[in-house]
């Protein structure tokens, strides 16, 4: 693929990843305030912020776990229709409210094509095994002139590549074990946001898939990163 993994690397990916977050869901929140000091709060408010959201619009947001971007568009647009998928059960068991639930993989959605005007995804497509397919996938469901708008971690600035990658492996994992007794699945967290593709590449695989204006934005020295992109 063009991630470089192979086929038993996928599988394992694949069953890593369930794991990960059926393990840390009930943990899920504290962790991420834990992890990123709060800061993984700006980083969504941002990215919500930043959305333009038609009256009487319908998204999806994927890999929505436990609501943390659902929420923030229903506040940022009251009259939005917002469906949250998950691929994980627990994750979605967290917050159980008035938003449409559906437990779904992202690179198999079962939604009917052209029906969205805007998809979102934060911090979900990097745990993805084929992030090529969301992608396609996204394409697909969203109507003609739809958004997609992915927030994920991405490749940090050299300068501060150090101090990120020294708080990132020394300080997440024990962080993992102190907080949700679970070192290894901040290990792989850690690991995940190595392996993703960096913001031009990424970029590249939104406009292969036929998106057109496609952007992106970096938060936080790269830390996390926006890719936008509309559906011709
Ligand atoms: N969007 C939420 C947020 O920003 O707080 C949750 C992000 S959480 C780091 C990643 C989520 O991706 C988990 O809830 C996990 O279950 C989900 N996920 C992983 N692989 C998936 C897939 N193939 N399809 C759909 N969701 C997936």
């Amino acid at each position: 693929t063009h991630f470089g993994f192979t086929d038993v690397d996928e599988e394992e990916k694949e069953k890593k990843v369930h794991h990960v977050f059926a393990n840390v869901a009930k943990k899920y929140d504290l962790m991420n305030d834990a992890m990123s000091m709060g800061v993984h709060r700006l980083w969504k408010d941002y990215y919500v912020g930043g959305l333009q959201i038609p009256y009487n619009a319908k998204i999806l947001d994927m890999a929505g776990g436990t609501g943390d971007i659902a929420f923030r568009l229903l506040r940022h647009s009251p009259t939005a229709k917002v469906t949250v998928s998950d691929i994980n059960q627990p994750m979605l068991d967290i917050n159980p409210s008035r938003l449409k639930w559906i437990c779904a993989n992202a690179e198999q959605m079962p939604f009917e094509s052209n029906t969205y005007d805007l998809f979102t995804m934060s911090f979900g497509i990097r745990n993805c095994t084929h992030p090529q397919k969301v992608i396609a996938e996204a394409f697909r469901i969203l109507k003609p002139g739809g958004q997609l708008a992915i927030l994920e971690f991405s490749q940090v600035n050299a300068a501060l590549k150090p101090i990120y990658d020294a708080y990132s492996f020394n300080v997440i994992p024990v962080l993992g074990e102190i907080l949700a007794s679970d070192r290894q699945s901040y290990q792989y967290l850690v690991e995940s946001i190595r392996k993703f593709p960096n913001q031009d590449e990424f970029a590249r695989i939104i406009r292969e898939e036929g998106f057109e204006r496609v952007t992106y934005e970096n938060m936080t020295f790269g830390v996390c990163s926006i890719h936008k992109g509309t559906k011709p």
